[in-house]
């Protein structure tokens, strides 16, 4: 793999030369930047700012997972995915990671690792996503936001990588927790405890 050099970086670089936000929303802002490409040409660049988020891989000692299942308005149906949540202002991944879990499923984690960071929507926003894995799972009740629907289920690994692989599942965050907790299961990785 190269490494990335200054001189990479300058060949593909866009410069800003204005910006203006285009969508103030509750929690969503939508900005238009007017950038230099590298080439010199004038372009405009329109994206989503957001906060990001934290995701959970909530593991059973039995390898069973905690799978949420949610409406997804901009999709009009409902998906399976994992805990996950927007990040409160100013607030820590590992944090936001814990109170997502307990407010969501109810659960809480004896042990907590961190798994890695993904941009999942580089094209258009700079959404990332944090993931973490918790084990040591305790059942407890759980704190919805007020219109916030959603039902927990359990299911096995095995089931889980059937409805990855089946396109069951195909929201993004889920199939990559799938991905990082098939290289854990395998002992291809060792995640660092946070
Ligand atoms: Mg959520």
């Amino acid at each position: 793999m190269p490494s990335i050099t200054e001189e990479m970086i300058k060949r593909v670089k866009e410069t800003r030369a204005k910006t203006e936000r285009v969508f103030d929303g509750n929690f969503l802002h939508v900005d238009r930047d007017t950038i230099t490409t590298a080439s010199g040409l004038t372009r405009t660049r329109e994206f989503i700012r957001h906060p990001g988020a934290s995701v959970i891989v909530a593991l059973f000692d039995d390898q069973s997972v905690l799978l949420e299942f949610q409406w997804r308005q901009p999709c009009e149906r409902a998906f399976w995915e994992l805990p996950a949540g927007k990040l409160d202002p100013k607030e820590e991944p590992a944090v936001c990671a814990r109170r997502e879990l307990k407010e969501e499923t109810g659960y809480e984690a004896e042990h907590w690792y961190y798994l890695g960071r993904i941009h999942n929507a580089i094209g258009y926003s700079d959404e990332h996503l944090e993931f973490f894995l918790a084990t040591g799972l305790k059942a407890g009740d759980r704190h919805l936001d007020e219109g916030e629907c959603l039902e927990v289920f359990r299911v096995s690994f095995k089931e889980l990588l059937e409805m990855a692989l089946n396109g069951e599942i195909t929201d993004v965050k889920t199939l990559v927790g799938v991905f990082w907790l098939e290289k854990y299961l395998k002992g291809a990785i060792c995640p660092q405890a946070c």
